[in-house]
């Protein structure tokens, strides 16, 4: 299950109290002050893991408190600091705190294994008494209570950060290009929006090399302002490096499909028109032989005047141009 989005309260641990005690010792009646410091919270860490591919973890445990630090003891002990926790998080993940007035403010974005960053700083133990004796006070009452901590309220969204995007209408065929591609095993069915949520799948392109494509479930028309299903996951788009936008190559008019697909990644994200992109047309076995190349050609040219575009022909079922769909988008990745 792909999970790429979830609400979570952390707290830090309380600081221990600082405490209040006298040196008991045989022939002595009054010893001198030795209560001990409180230990300090445990914080709460996020840190990045290359291992973790989803928030699933977070979706049904949704509080995460660290350990409270232990009081201090007599004879100056201090109290035992709380264990820290660590939140594993995948690769892409943006953390946002919500305040108390609801405001939500971007705190990090995790992109590197091992990354550490603290989300919540355990509270200081308390002081005890045995700080504070002076000359002019030898026998403090005094110690400091530990620093208290606040629940915090924070919400995950995982990006994908999936090499290429693969982006279409629904049944152009994207769930079985990934699958043909990939070892992942996307649903694949005949009817509109079987995809509902994005597969990531691993393409070998040799022994060492290989890059990351995610099917991304079916755009439709005014999917930007959030109509179908499309919306929630075109942010999964904004981190890949190359678009590959699918068409049925029996589509009456591509260019136009072309057009609405583009626009609906345009209007979401300006920034996605600048991302290199090739046209991939799906189904080559469906239409005649004898007709492949014509059409191809006359399709090839309408995008490169139209769009300066390559188009590649392509049949997942066929096993027609994955060969070369497989370079071609490792070429644009430019990952040598
Ligand atoms: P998606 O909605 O874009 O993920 O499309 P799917 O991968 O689920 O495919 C939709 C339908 O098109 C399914 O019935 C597939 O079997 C069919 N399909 C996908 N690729 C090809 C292909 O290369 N050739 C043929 N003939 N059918 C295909
Ligand atoms: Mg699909």
């Amino acid at each position: 299950m792909f999970i790429d989005y979830a609400k979570i309260t952390i707290k830090a641990g309380n600081g221990g109290d600082g405490i209040i005690s006298f040196r008991k010792e045989k022939y002595i009646s009054r010893g001198g002050p030795d209560g001990g410091n409180g230990g300090h919270g445990g914080s709460v860490i996020a840190i990045g893991d290359e291992n973790v591919n989803t928030l699933l973890a977070y979706k049904y445990h949704r509080k995460f408190y660290a350990e409270d630090g232990k009081p201090g003891s007599n004879a100056r002990k201090r109290g035992l600091s709380g264990d820290d926790i660590y939140l594993h998080l995948p690769l892409g993940t943006e953390i946002y705190q919500i305040t108390e007035t609801g405001e939500r403010i971007k705190i990090a974005d995790i992109t590197t294994h091992n990354e550490e960053i603290i989300l919540a700083h355990g509270g200081r133990g308390g002081k005890g008494n045995s700080n504070f004796a002076t000359s002019t006070n030898q026998a403090p009452r005094i110690a400091t209570p530990g620093r208290t901590t606040k629940e915090i309220v924070l919400e995950l969204v995982l990006k994908l950060m999936a090499d290429v995007g693969l982006v279409g209408f629904p049944n152009a065929g994207k769930s079985t290009l990934l699958s043909v591609l990939s070892s992942a095993k996307p649903k694949i069915a005949d009817y509109e929006f079987t995809t509902l949520e994005p597969m990531l799948g691993v393409v070998p392109v040799t022994e060492y090399q290989s890059f990351v494509m995610a099917d991304i479930p079916g755009i439709i028309e005014g999917a930007h302002q959030g109509k179908g299903l499309g919306h929630q996951f075109l942010q999964h788009i904004q981190r890949t490096s190359v678009l590959l936008f699918l068409i049925d190559i029996n589509t009456p008019d591509p260019l136009e499909a072309f057009r609405t697909l583009h626009s609906e990644l345009y209007l979401y994200d300006p920034f996605l028109d600048k991302k290199p992109s090739l046209i991939v047309l799906s189904k080559l076995d469906t239409i005649p032989e004898e007709e492949r190349n014509a059409r191809s050609a006359e399709l090839q040219s309408l995008f490169q005047k139209e769009y300066g575009l390559d188009v590649l022909p392509i049949s997942a079922v066929g096993n027609l141009g994955i060969e070369e769909l497989k370079w071609t988008l490792y070429n644009m990745l430019d990952k040598k």
